[in-house]
């Protein structure tokens, strides 16, 4: 009756499925437009609006089904052979094949004539569609991200023998001749402490054959592994480790000497098998320059870390969207959620981080294609962004999935809707391709040893300087703010005795994300004329996550008000009038 009264038409739960979730984010058509240029962005939309469609609908479908179905390994045939099957349910079949052999995700950046585009795709255009995939499913984005990853690093420090065998496969436009790609470097004691790998690597009659125990080993039966190895009397640490190709099947139709024991039962991405592996002398090529194994790898680890920080930035645009379709439509107390101003503030602190994301993974799509032509300051930028990006983006997806699980109420905890495998999924992201130790630690490192920190100060106050359309007040604050930041990384990457303080290397690699994040989002207001909300945004990341704030004053509340319902709202602002 109360709410017949209110004016609520119907008391059941608004359902989001069957959207579009390209069309359902309006922000994301404009910000590709400019990011990948008028040619290529009129090209690509069909493909954008197309894969949203189905990352809202039947991608979601068998996304939900895959995960109720995680993968079976079968170690042994009838006959007792050691055969290792891993039988996938046909939901992760379908989802393989729309995203392998439809739109070409692991190949994109390394075969022509992708999606009918003449050349190879650039990087942002395989975040753009990665980002729409992963919104439906997270695990296949493992594999995925492997199979690009290991190519390039194949493509980079291969044999051309090597790349001549294998390439075909691994950029394969057909779903049955595709080879699958993986990376096996932790170990039960060398997880973190990655120069502790005991794995073996012993030449014999001219072939490498390995010997250990491989931890965690996701897509376990993949045609192709890159492996860290430690040939018979190497040094011991990182130097001493060499990378090697591992074929699940020798070139004369064996299968190679190794075997899955076991796959681990995870918390998320459960609909793709991570495994455990023994290496029993299985033969193994060797990449590149033996003594330089660990510095090959990392290109690969590299490559994963920023997917995996696409993936974070997918995963709350998701969550995000979710949020904002049953706020706007669920109704409380007589008014839509999304009117009621303490929600708006709960929705504002989803959407922050979210937006934040999407600005680091466009921004290091764009310094990774300078830097593969050959931009030093790109390489130098690439190689801080990265583990930024990494670092933070997913932590914030743990936090932006679970609040966004609580705007949908009580059904937000029951797995028929996504918010649950949202939530599972993204504390993933956090934890392997190094934890958030691991990596902001390596964000300290890249300032004390390569520079990085000098070189993204430099680029981020000449971005700066170049945002005429920003208050000159706000200009100024950006620019102290740079300084103290940067003051601040410096200082924690050489505190004391020059190795850095440990336990400021989360603090100053927040502070540079949120920094670097603001500084690319404030660009971007200036390429998207008309909107300037992300100018809006890129203030309120300096005033929330930067700047000093007393936590017992009260806000300017009517302000916030007026700020959170426009940029709520997602349609083109005039951000000056509301600074
Ligand atoms: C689902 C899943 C799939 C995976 N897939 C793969 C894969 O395909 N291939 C692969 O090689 N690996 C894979 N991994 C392994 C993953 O990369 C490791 O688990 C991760 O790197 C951490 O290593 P660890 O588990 O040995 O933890 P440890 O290294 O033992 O770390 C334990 C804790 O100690 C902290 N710590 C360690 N050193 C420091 C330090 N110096 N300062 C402060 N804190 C520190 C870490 O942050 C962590 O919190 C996967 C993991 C998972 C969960």
């Amino acid at each position: 009756m109360e709410r017949a009264k209110a004016g609520v038409t119907s008391s059941a739960v608004p359902d989001s499925h069957g959207i579009n979730l390209y069309c359902a984010d309006p922000s994301f058509g404009p910000l590709l437009k400019h990011h990948l240029g008028d040619r290529l962005f009129y090209h690509l939309e069909p493909h954008f609006v197309r894969l949203g469609e189905l990352a809202g609908g039947e991608l979601d479908d068998l996304a939900a089904l895959a995960d109720k179905h995680p993968p079976v390994l079968h170690p042994r045939s009838r006959r007792g052979e050691d055969t290792a099957i891993i039988e996938r349910h046909p939901a992760y079949r379908r989802m393989e094949h729309v995203a392998f052999a439809d739109y070409g995700l692991a190949a994109m950046s390394h075969r022509e004539g992708v999606l009918d585009w003449p050349e190879t795709l650039p990087p942002a255009a395989k975040y753009a569609l990665s980002y729409l995939f992963v919104q439906a499913e997270f695990g296949l984005c493992c594999p995925l991200s492997m199979t690009d990853s290991l190519t390039r690093t194949l493509l980079r420090f291969g044999s051309p023998e090597l790349v001549a065998r294998y390439l075909p496969g691994l950029t394969a436009g057909d779903l049955d001749h595709i080879t699958q790609g993986a990376m096996f470097i932790t170990e039960q004691g060398a997880g973190s402490d990655v120069g502790s790998v005991a794995t073996e690597a012993r030449l014999d009659n001219g072939e490498w054959k390995l010997y250990g125990e491989k931890w965690f080993c996701s897509n376990a039966d993949a045609g192709l592994a890159m492996v860290l190895a430690r040939p018979q009397g190497a040094a011991a640490g990182t130097a001493g480790l060499a990378l090697f190709l591992l074929p699940r099947e020798l070139p004369d139709g064996r299968p190679n000497q190794y075997r899955i024991l076991r796959l681990k039962d995870k918390l998320g991405s459960r609909s793709m098998p991570s495994g455990e592996i023994r290496l029993e002398g299985a033969i193994a090529y060797l990449v590149g320059d033996i003594d330089r194994g660990f510095a090959q790898m990392t290109d690969m680890i590299n490559m994963s870390r920023l997917s995996n920080g696409m993936r974070a930035a997918g995963m709350m645009r998701r969550s995000l969207t979710e949020a904002l379709f049953f706020a706007r439509r669920r109704s409380a107390f007589g008014r839509r959620l999304v009117e009621l101003p303490l929600m708006q503030r709960q929705l504002v602190k989803l959407m922050l981080p979210a937006e934040q994301a999407r600005s680091m993974m466009l921004l290091a799509a764009q310094l990774l294609a300078r830097a593969d032509g050959g931009d030093e300051v790109a390489r130098k930028l690439i190689r801080i962004v990265t583990p930024l990006i990494k670092f933070r983006a997913c932590r914030d997806a743990r936090r932006v999935t679970g609040d966004a699980m609580e705007v949908r109420g009580g059904c937000g905890y029951v797995e028929e809707w996504p918010d649950a495998r949202l939530l599972r999924d993204s504390h993933l992201g956090s934890i392997w391709e190094g934890t958030g130790n691991i990596v902001a630690l390596d964000v300290m490192r890249s300032i004390r040893r390569e520079q990085t920190g000098t070189a993204l100060a430099s680029d981020l106050g000449k971005r700066i300087a170049a945002l005429n359309l920003a208050p000159a007040g706000w200009r100024v604050l950006l620019e102290s703010t740079l300084q103290r930041t940067f003051e601040f990384a410096g200082r924690a990457a050489n505190a004391s005795d020059g190795n850095g303080d440990p336990v400021l290397a989360r603090q100053a690699a927040s502070a540079l994300y949120h920094l670097t994040s603001a500084v690319a989002m404030a660009e971007e207001a200036h390429a998207l004329p008309g909107d300037s909300r992300r100018l809006l945004l890129a203030k309120l990341v300096l005033e929330h996550r930067v700047l000093p704030k007393d936590p017992l004053a009260a806000a300017d509340t009517a302000r916030e008000t007026a700020v959170n319902a426009a940029l709520l709202d997602e349609t083109p602002l005039n951000a000056q009038a509301l600074f």
